[in-house]
């Protein structure tokens, strides 16, 4: 595709310690792309998602989005926060508060919407996300499935440049899996950019742009998901590739 690059991560290091948890990542993502990122546990692709909005930092290269380099602290922090949407393995959602007020919260304390405006939008994507008649109601009292999709309607109702998902469907029981996924494929259809961390294979080949592959650190390989499924290149990519498929 003709890249109009949203995010850009350039030689990319970074360290836990003496761990090098990202080895020279270099990361391009287009306006509109859906790169899913699939590797070993421990490979790095959580860190890779919470360097682009700031939940780590590095110790060398440059991360962009849209152009500008993530800002390091204050006002513009929160708001890079805000533009570059995140939805968790947890849904850590706020347990005393209704779903409505889940959805609402952030867009009046980040994006100074007054609360009547916040709700009315919150009720707009709770009905995009297939939940408009759960409103009033406390995350207990929602299945897994329903409560990540609250967590994708508030990080949507913040009017985010991308979405960073990290494993999204891997806390939740079989048969909840898919209203989480079919959320998720309305969004790329919709033109969303999105980097999906997620082990859901099916999801991958239908909704990703690219695949991109990590193991210790690095990105292995870039592809397509055609290419990377009939015919992956690394060792590292057939070994994993035979033993989740
Ligand atoms: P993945 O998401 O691919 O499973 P992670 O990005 O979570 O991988 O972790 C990459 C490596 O960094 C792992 O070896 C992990 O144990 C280590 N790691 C992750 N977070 C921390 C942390 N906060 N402190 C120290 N080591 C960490
Ligand atoms: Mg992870």
């Amino acid at each position: 595709m003709a890249v109009d690059p949203l995010i850009e991560l350039s030689g990319v290091n970074k360290y836990y310690g003496e761990l090098h948890v990202l080895q020279d990542v270099d990361l391009t993502v287009g306006r509109g792309e859906v790169v899913v990122v699939i590797g070993p546990s421990g490979s790095g692709k959580s860190t890779l998602c919470r360097t682009m909005n700031r939940l780590e930092t590095i110790e060398s290269g440059t991360i962009s989005i849209d152009g500008q380099p993530l800002p390091e602290e204050g006002r513009a922090l929160a708001t890079l926060r805000a533009e570059v949407g995140m939805v968790f393995q947890s849904f850590n959602l706020f347990a005393h508060k209704t779903v409505l007020a889940n959805v609402s919260l952030a867009q009046t304390k980040v994006r100074g919407r007054k609360k009547d405006e916040a709700d009315k939008r919150s009720r707009e994507l709770l009905e995009r996300v297939g939940l408009e008649d759960q409103a009033d109601k406390l995350p207990a009292q929602l299945s897994g499935g329903q409560q990540q999709r609250v967590a994708i309607a508030r990080a949507l109702a913040m009017d985010p440049k991308v979405m960073l998902f990290d494993e999204p469907t891997s806390a939740l029981d079989p048969e909840m899996i898919n209203e989480v996924l079919e959320v998720m494929q309305q969004l790329a259809r919709d033109g969303m950019t999105m980097v999906v961390v997620t082990h859901e294979m099916g999801f991958a080949r239908s909704a990703a742009n690219r695949v991109v592959f990590m193991a210790d650190g690095r990105i292995v390989e870039d592809r397509t998901p055609e290419g990377f499924f009939t015919a992956p290149e690394s060792d590292r990519a057939k070994d994993f590739l035979s033993k989740i498929l």
